[in-house]
C-alpha cells in the first residue's frame, strides 16, 4: 500500500516536516482514568514493535507522548532504539499520572525536572517537541514558569520546538504568541477551539490534532466517520498532522489510507 511518504506538512516555522498523520501512544502505556469507549490491555513489546514497525513503513514519522501516559515513553525508548532520527517525537510537561490520579505542575524546576527525565526514558539527547500539558486552566498554566523553561531548554538544544496542548482558544493563541506550535482538539462533534487554527494560520504557527476521532466515540456513529473526521481536519491549512491513538494495526492502516483518501491520491 502507499504510505503517506510524499505528503509530509511543515510544521509550522519550526523547519521540520511531519506526516499528515502522526501516532498517539497513550494506549502504549495507560488504561486507567482514560476516556476510550471500551476497555483495554496494553500491547504486548511484540504487538508495539510490529505498530511502530507498521506505522514507519506507511511513512508516519511523528510519535505522540507523554509524563502522562503511565509507561509510554519507557517503553518508547527501547522500540526506537536504532531509530531516533526516522521520528520526530512530542512529549509533554506538567501533568503526572501515579496511582491513578493526575496531578500538575507548570514550575520552570518541574519542568526541568520533566524534560530530563524523557530524555533518559526516551533514550535520546533531544526532543523534537514539548507541549505544556494543560489542566484545562491554560491561561494559569502558561503563567507559572513551565514556558520560561521551554524557552531555555530549546535555546540549550535539548528540544528543538516547543507549544500548548490546551483546551481553550484564549490559552492557544495566547501559547502561540510565545512559542512554535499548540496541539488543539477537533474533530466532527468539537469545533469550538478553531479560532486557534485560524490564528496559527496567520501567524505561521504549526498545529497539531488531538482527538480528531473523538477518542473514539466518532467510530461509535454507525457509517465510517473515518475519513469525514480526518477530512475536517486536514482540510484546515494550519494543521500540519492529526495525532490519533491507535494500538490496532488494521486501523493505522485503515486511517492511513482515510488520509490518502482525503488527500486526493
Ligand atoms: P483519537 O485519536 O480521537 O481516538 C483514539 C481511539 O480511536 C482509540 O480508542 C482507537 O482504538 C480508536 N480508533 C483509531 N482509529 C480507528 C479506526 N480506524 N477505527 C475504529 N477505531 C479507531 O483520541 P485520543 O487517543 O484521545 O487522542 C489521540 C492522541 O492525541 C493521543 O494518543 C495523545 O497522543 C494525544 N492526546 C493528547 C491530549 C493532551 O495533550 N491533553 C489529550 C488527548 C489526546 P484502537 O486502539 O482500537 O484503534
Amino acid at each position: 500500500m502507499e504510505g503517506l511518504h510524499n505528503h509530509y506538512r511543515s510544521l509550522g516555522s519550526t523547519g521540520m516536516q511531519v506526516s499528515p498523520l502522526g501516532l498517539g501512544t497513550v494506549k502504549l502505556g495507560r488504561n486507567q482514568g482514560v476516556k476510550y469507549p471500551q476497555a483495554f490491555q496494553l500491547p504486548s513489546d511484540q504487538d508495539a514493535r510490529e505498530l511502530i514497525a507498521l506505522a514507519r513503513e506507511l511513512g508516519i514519522n511523528l510519535i505522540d507522548t507523554a509524563p502522562a501516559y503511565g509507561t509510554s515513553e519507557s517503553r518508547l525508548g527501547p522500540l526506537l532504539a536504532g531509530q531516533r532520527h526516522h521520528w520526530i517525537l512530542c512529549s509533554k510537561v506538567g501533568e503526572e499520572f501515579d496511582d491513578g490520579a493526575s496531578r500538575f505542575d507548570f514550575s520552570a524546576a518541574h519542568t526541568r525536572l520533566s524534560v530530563e527525565r524523557s530524555l533518559r526514558r526516551l533514550q535520546t539527547d533531544y526532543l523534537d517537541l514539548v507541549l505544556l500539558h494543560s489542566d484545562g486552566n491554560d491561561l494559569a498554566a502558561l503563567d507559572q514558569g513551565a514556558f520560561d523553561m521551554l524557552e531555555q531548554l530549546k535555546r540549550e538544544g535539548l528540544i528543538r520546538a516547543f507549544g500548548l496542548s490546551g483546551k481553550t482558544v484564549e490559552g492557544g493563541i495566547a501559547a502561540l504568541q510565545r512559542s512554535d506550535c499548540a496541539m488543539v482538539t477537533y474533530n466532527l462533534r468539537e469545533q469550538a477551539e478553531r479560532p486557534v487554527l485560524d490564528f496559527a494560520l496567520a501567524h505561521h504557527k504549526g498545529i497539531l490534532i488531538k482527538k480528531a476521532l473523538a477518542s473514539g466515540h466518532l467510530c461509535e456513529d454507525g457509517a465510517d466517520p473515518v475519513q469525514e473526521g480526518l477530512r475536517l481536519v486536514l482540510e484546515h491549512p494550519a494543521v500540519a498532522s492529526a495525532i490519533v491513538g491507535t494500538i490496532n494495526r488494521q486501523h493505522l492502516t485503515n486511517n492511513v489510507a482515510a488520509v490518502l483518501a482525503v488527500l486526493g491520491t
